[in-house]
Parts: C-alpha cells; sequence; structure tokens
C-alpha cells in the first residue's frame, strides 16, 4: 500500500479527531523515521516531547524486555517488584518524598487537582465544595472533561459543557494577576513552567519565584506541569531547576515512559501526599510493573545530567543560528534547551504550510496556533544532523519570503 492507501484506510475507521501530515511512519531508530515508501525523516517533533531519548532507545529497550519475560501486569492489588524502585528513584530525581504512578499526563493532571483539593479540605480546612485552583490563560494541560473545563481554547472545550467549577482564570506570566486572584478558598494554583502548547511560551524573568513566594505567603500550592517541559527538554531536569523553584506538587508525564508507554505521575511530600488514603485515587495500569521499569531506565539516562547540559547548550546554539539567520516575516524565535518555535507575524506562511514544506525536505514538525511551529527534537540529535536540520529550516522559512 502507498502513503495515500494507508491515509485513507486510516480515515475511514478513525475518528477524526487529529489532523496529521501527510506521512505515514513505519519504523525509526533514534532520530530518524522511515515511512512506508521508504523514505527517511528527521523528527523534530519526538511525539509531544515523549521521546526525548529518541525512539527505542537501546537501553529503554533492554529493560523493557527484560520485564517483559517477566511480568506486565499486576493491578495494584498486589504489590510488584518494580514499583518501589521507581518510586524511590523518582522521588530522588524530583527531590520530593513520594509518587503517585498514573498512566496518561491527564491523568497526571487530574490527580494532582485531586490531591490539591483534599489537601485544601484537610488540610487547609476550605470549607466543603468551596475550593478554587488558579489556571492560567493559554493553558494545556490535556483533554478530560475537568481539564477542558478550564481550557481558554474553544476547539478544546466547545460543546463539551457542563463544566467542572472551581477553576479561576489569570494571564500567564502576569504574578501581579496572580496576587490579586488568591482568596481564602484557594487551594493550588496549577502552572506550566513554560507552556508547550502556547508555542513554546517562556514566561517573564522572576515569575515563577513570584508564583513559588505568593504560594509560600498564602498557604496555596504551586502546582507545575512538567509533562512536556520536565526530564531534559528545557535545558534541565526540570524547567523549574532552570530558576532553581521547587514546586509543591510536579506533575510528569510524555518522556517518562521514553516513548514506549504511557507514564506519568505526580511528585510530592508527604505533607501533601499523605491526604490519599487507600481506595481514594487509583488506576488499574498505574504503576505497572512494565512502566515501572521503563520508567527506572528513564530515571537512569537522566542521573548522570548529561541530557540536560546537552540539551541547554545545543538549545542556545540553536537561538544564537535562528537569530542570526535574518528570516523576514518572522516574529518572533523564542525556545529553551532542545525546545523552540518560530512564530510568524501573520501576514506571511501559516505554521502548516511550513511543516508541510519542511516534510518533504525530510523534517517533521508540528504547527500550533495556526501562525507558529514547534521544534522537540530527540535530546540524542547529533550536532551534525542539528546544524543540517537549521540550515533547512531557515531555507523553508525564507523561501516563503
Ligand atoms: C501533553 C500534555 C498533557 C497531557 O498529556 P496526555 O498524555 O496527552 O494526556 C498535559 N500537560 C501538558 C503540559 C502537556 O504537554
Amino acid at each position: 500500500m502507498d502513503t495515500e492507501k494507508y491515509i485513507s484506510f486510516e480515515e475511514e475507521h478513525c475518528a477524526h479527531n487529529y489532523h496529521p501530515l501527510p506521512v505515514v511512519i513505519a519504523s525509526a531508530e533514534d532520530v530518524w523515521v522511515t515511512d512506508v515508501e521508504g523514505r527517511r525523516y528527521l523528527d523534530m517533533l519526538s511525539a509531544y516531547s515523549a521521546l526525548n531519548f529518541g525512539h527505542r532507545h537501546p537501553v529503554l529497550l533492554a529493560a523493557l524486555t527484560e520485564q517483559l519475560s517477566r511480568v506486565t501486569l499486576t493491578s495494584r492489588a498486589f504489590h510488584n517488584d518494580q514499583l518501589g524502585r521507581f518510586c524511590a528513584e523518582l522521588s530522588a530525581l524530583a527531590r520530593h518524598e513520594a509518587v503517585l504512578p498514573m498512566n496518561s499526563g491527564a491523568e497526571g493532571v487530574e490527580t494532582a487537582l485531586k490531591v490539591a483539593r483534599k489537601w485544601g479540605y484537610q488540610v487547609k480546612g476550605v470549607s466543603e465544595g468551596r475550593a478554587e485552583i488558579i489556571v492560567c490563560a493559554g493553558n494545556f494541560h490535556g483533554r478530560t472533561t475537568t481539564i477542558v473545563s478550564f481550557s481558554d481554547d474553544p476547539e478544546a472545550r466547545n460543546d463539551y459543557g457542563p463544566f467542572t467549577p472551581g477553576f479561576v482564570t489569570v494571564p500567564y506570566g502576569d504574578a501581579d494577576a496572580l496576587a490579586n486572584a488568591i482568596r481564602p478558598n484557594t487551594v493550588a494554583i496549577l502552572v506550566e513552567p513554560i507552556q508547550g502548547e502556547a508555542g513554546v511560551v517562556i514566561p517573564p524573568t522572576g515569575y515563577l519565584q513570584a508564583v513559588r513566594a505568593l504560594c509560600s505567603a498564602n498557604n496555596v500550592l504551586m502546582i507545575a506541569d512538567e509533562i512536556q517541559a520536565g526530564l531534559g527538554r528545557a535545558g534541565a531536569t526540570f524547567a523549574c531547576d532552570l530558576v532553581d523553584v521547587q514546586p509543591d506538587i510536579r506533575i510528569l508525564g510524555k518522556a517518562l515512559g521514553g516513548g514506549i508507554l504511557p507514564v506519568s505521575a505526580i511528585t510530592a511530600n508527604w505533607d501533601v501526599m499523605g491526604v490519599i488514603k487507600p481506595g481514594e485515587h487509583g488506576s488499574t495500569f498505574g504503576g505497572n510493573p512494565l512502566a515501572a521499569a521503563v520508567g527506572i531506565a528513564v530515571i537512569g539516562l537522566l542521573n548522570s545530567g548529561e541530557l540536560q547540559a546537552r540539551s541547554l547548550a545545543l538549545g542556545e546554539h540553536v537561538l544564537t543560528t535562528l537569530h542570526g539567520a535574518g528570516m523576514s516575516g518572522v516574529k518572533e524565535v523564542r525556545g529553551s534547551g532542545l525546545w523552540w518555535a518560530i512564530e510568524h507575524d501573520g501576514t506571511g506562511p501559516t505554521g502548516r504550510e511550513i511543516s508541510k514544506k519542511l516534510l518533504d525536505r525530510g523534517i517533521l514538525a508540528k504547527d500550533t496556533h495556526t501562525w507558529t511551529i514547534r521544534f522537540a527534537p530527540p535530546l540524542t540529535i547529533s550536532e551534525p544532523d542539528l546544524d543540517q536540520a537549521l540550515a533547512t529550516i531557515i531555507d523553508v522559512v525564507r523561501s516563503f519570503s
């Protein structure tokens, strides 16, 4: 079958909840993918940062196959011999005392919201049903009914009501607005340290430190959604580390499963995590031994700090190169680590048009919010491959002017 046939076959029976670029991938290794017609592409999206270590990293595959030959699923009705080690090592990485494992990122976010509300009632003393959580404009935290309740993206939200109450939206990056929104019933603020889906939006200097200070001063939990920004992507283990901020709850996902399995988790100290008692929250697959074994191997890849340092250094090289390239029609190039976006000024090509042309030139990347294209190559990308890709990106952007 050729590309067109695979695409129409998929469209016939698979819900049309995505609008993929016209490429059908058949195999992949590290930063390269091959389509059904044998064409090779450099993966500069990395499944929205789920593939921080590239496709099929040998260390992760080894952990996976080793565990596959022993046991894959126990449910939490019983203990398994991988979960304790996974939680211990993730706690150490996150500098928190405890971990609650889930699967998808959205479940991780839901878990954080539930823990924060319970903490609000049991520890802070908010009266029943009155807890408020502050969120930021332009956020992306997943697709569940509660999460889309506080999205301001009409595409993500329209016709999914009635919505979950108890959320208050403030502008992203505005610490004064946050200070004004905090009330006695506020239990938490949920924030992305860098907004990924919004187009790699980096908050003003001092913002995350101000969020931390406001939370501490007002007995409010700071929840950092590091699902896309964390695990090396932004140039540090966690994006909050770049500004020395330790949140009360950290949400991880995407790369935590090494691009192999959906693995998410929240991390927190016991004064917060301890509010969850047996039977009050859970997941059939959360903390399964296969996921835990892969997660342990992922943490192993991050423990030396080498990939994080690489991401930071190469990211600076990317921004210097792109800023110096003189691409007309480009409003802004911004990024952190190996994670950057090119935003057009609204007169030239759309992000979709650019990503289609990049596809023709052997690069996979994805547009977001019409005028922006976002890049997130695996952190394992070689310097020659990165430089080659940058030259192609500059050439493609220039070809529209
Ligand atoms: C992807 C993402 C999520 C949701 O993760 P899923 O695994 O798709 O449910 C939540 N928050 C952020 C910041 C994300 O990038």
